[in-house]
């Protein structure tokens, strides 16, 4: 297989046993696509699709999202999904508003961050396996690296199964400090101040997104 390498290969079985065994893949859920460097003219089958199998319904969101992506940064040619359950969780307690989505998930360790400085998008609950949920995708990707599907999922993008695997793990981990918080009474005491925001954008080298600083 050329146009592949094969440790990217074994990433993708490691990171979809990992995100399997968190829960995260129940029954067929889940499913990961690599952009590789094909003049994108054909399609060819290396492996797999035995017995009248078929690729994944969220087809149109994987192929929607790489080219959204490829416009905003070329490496990054690796779009997962799965559906972490804290994350979706909080889709059903907190208003859909990306601001006030990216910035709890912010405050709730400081790694968040310095991993997602763009924040979160989120679309409406749409129909899966539709073409205008791959849009609405899409149109959040050349924006952000992680997209909220409500009451279902997550959509991610990064350089290399490892990379976009440690960003989800990183937003699941925001939403079940989250999780935590509320099961211990939700009464917040102290948390990681909009001046500490900044500071750690300063000391990582990151850009946060300004409209969600503030
Ligand atoms: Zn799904």
């Amino acid at each position: 297989m050329k146009f592949i390498d094969s440790k990217f290969m074994r990433d993708i079985c490691n990171v979809t046993k990992q995100s399997y065994d968190n829960g995260w893949d129940e029954r067929n859920g889940g499913n990961i696509s690599i952009r590789i460097t094909e003049d994108g003219k054909h399609a060819d089958l290396y492996w797999g699709y035995e017995d009248g199998a078929k690729p994944t319904s969220e087809f149109p969101t994987h192929l929607m999202s790489h080219i959204a992506r490829l416009k905003t940064d070329k490496n990054q040619r690796v779009v997962m999904h799965c559906h972490p359950t804290n994350f979706i969780a909080m889709s059903f307690t907190q208003t859909l508003d990306e601001k006030r989505l990216s910035r709890i998930l912010w405050k709730m360790q400081a790694e968040s961050l310095v991993v997602f400085p763009e924040g979160i998008g989120v679309i409406p609950y749409m129909t899966p396996g539709t073409n205008e949920i791959g849009e609405a995708t899409a149109a959040k990707m050349s924006e952000f690296k992680v997209v909220m599907w409500p009451h279902h999922g997550i959509f991610a993008v990064g350089s290399d199964p490892d990379e976009t695997f440690g960003l989800i793990e990183t937003v699941e981990k925001a939403a079940l400090i989250f999780t935590t918080i509320q099961a211990q009474g939700g009464n917040i005491l102290q948390d990681i101040t909009n001046e500490e925001l900044k500071e750690l954008a300063q000391a990582f080298g990151v850009t946060a997104n300004s409209k969600f600083l503030k």
